[in-house]
């Protein structure tokens, strides 16, 4: 059998009730990971920054980078302390 690109294209993983919740196999949309029926049509989804689902921001990228940050410089704390202690 002959395979053209589109045979190798990325697709379509949204559950259908069709095929008994198996993905749907159809072509995703270019740049987004399903196909324009299931969501990947121009226009669709949520702009950069949306904050409509947004509860409390304890797991937003900035909070978690911030933590990180934090623990990193306590971390750097301790081993000062442990050098000039012995
Ligand atoms: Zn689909």
């Amino acid at each position: 059998m002959m395979t053209y690109p589109f045979h190798n294209s990325p697709r379509c993983g949204a559950k259908t009730k069709r095929n008994n919740g198996a993905p749907c196999h159809s072509p995703a949309v270019r740049g987004k990971q399903r196909c324009r029926i299931h969501g990947g049509s121009k226009g669709s989804g949520a702009k950069h920054d949306n904050t409509n689902a947004l509860k409390h921001g304890q797991t937003t990228q900035k909070a978690k980078m911030c933590r990180k940050e934090i623990r990193f410089q306590i971390k750097n704390w301790k081993d000062f302390q442990k050098l000039y202690d012995s």
